[in-house]
């Protein structure tokens, strides 16, 4: 264990304590109408088999997720303009809210950007938090891998969130092709500068239907692995009160890179609660691990692997950052 690790972990002890949190993870579509370069559900991959769950599936996954004792659900998808998927985001929501007589859930949403309004109501049928990530903040490099969008369409977006009372989650992508190391600690000036609540960041992982993910990646998973967890440990000292994500990508790195992150300042996890036939089908990044695992034993490896560490499950907790 590195020096820097061990302190961001005691940081996360001290203000945070040893909770991890767990946010059961529904995928609900991957029909996307962008094109982020990186992205393996990209508008253009047409390799991709699309797929929207119904609403009642949606709800039934959230139902499963509350049952198993995670306290709070996010609610993931590609992104859509179109009313009817507004529509149904907006009663999912409500019925989410409800499912249970004595306790409400937390619900993040990361469905991507939307006007102002679009959020509001949201948020006024029961969404509480919004992860949005800005990516990269280094201009140049955000505006080569977004062909729809800029970084100040990003930065407004998060100021939307943040305008609709959400609690506001952003992140960026780790080992980016023309990312230094200094850009990554720019990154983190940018979440305190915006004041940010919960950070989700991991890395990048080349999707091969996708012409950016052909490409040779620069560093090895051992580097890249190195390179996630410090940044991580930095992002906790510096703000040694949010919520930090030990994001589902890290897996692919290595079985326990996970783990290694909620030794290091990370304190919530996202075990997936979406049905195989589906989650088979969402795969923003190359290699993406526990497809063929259904609920029960995505719970079971995580909850086993967490057992050898000196950490607590916060179960049923919404676990709100600070
Ligand atoms: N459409 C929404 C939510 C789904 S994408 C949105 O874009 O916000 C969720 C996250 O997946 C993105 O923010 C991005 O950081 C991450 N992602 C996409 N492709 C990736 C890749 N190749 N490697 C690692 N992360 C990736
Ligand atoms: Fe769509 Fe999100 Fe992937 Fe971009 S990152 S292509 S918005 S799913």
């Amino acid at each position: 264990m590195k020096q820097l690790w061990k302190e961001a972990h005691k940081v996360r002890v001290k203000y945070r304590g040893n909770y991890v949190y767990f946010r059961g993870l529904i995928e609900l579509s991957n029909i996307c109408t962008k094109n982020c370069l990186y992205c393996g559900i990209r508008r253009d991959n047409h390799n991709v088999q699309r797929y929207q769950i119904s609403k009642e599936a949606i709800i039934n996954s959230a139902k499963v997720a509350l049952d198993l004792g995670y306290g709070s659900v996010v609610l993931q998808s590609g992104e859509r303009n179109d009313s009817n998927f507004i529509d149904l985001i907006s009663s999912v929501l409500h019925s989410i809210k409800n499912l249970k007589p004595d306790f409400i859930p937390g619900i993040t949403l990361s469905l991507g950007e939307y006007p102002l309004e679009v959020y509001k109501e949201w948020h006024k049928m029961g969404a509480t938090r919004y992860l949005l990530r800005v990516e990269t903040t280094k201009e140049p490099l955000y505006n080569a891998l977004h062909p729809d969008n800029t970084l100040s369409d990003r930065i407004a977006a998060l100021e939307r969130l943040k305008e609709a009372g959400y609690i506001v989650g952003s992140g960026v992508m780790i080992g980016i092709p023309g990312q230094q190391v200094e850009d990554l600690d720019k990154d983190i000036d940018f979440f305190k500068r915006f004041g940010v609540n919960m950070v989700g960041m991991g890395p990048y992982i080349p999707h091969l239907d996708t012409e950016m993910g052909q490409k040779n990646p620069i560093k090895s998973k051992e580097e890249l692995l190195e390179l996630s967890i410090d940044t991580i440990a930095k992002l906790r000292l510096a703000m040694p009160r949010i919520n930090i994500a030990a994001t589902t990508a890290l897996q692919v790195l290595h079985p326990l890179a996970r783990e290694r992150a909620l030794m290091a300042g990370a304190n919530v996890v996202m075990p997936n609660v979406t049905e195989i036939e589906f989650k088979r089908n969402y795969q923003l990044y190359g290699g993406k691990v526990g497809v063929e695992d259904d609920i029960i034993s995505t719970k079971d490896k995580l909850v086993n692997n967490l057992s050898k560490l000196k950490l607590d499950i916060g179960w049923g907790m919404v676990g709100n950052p600070e």
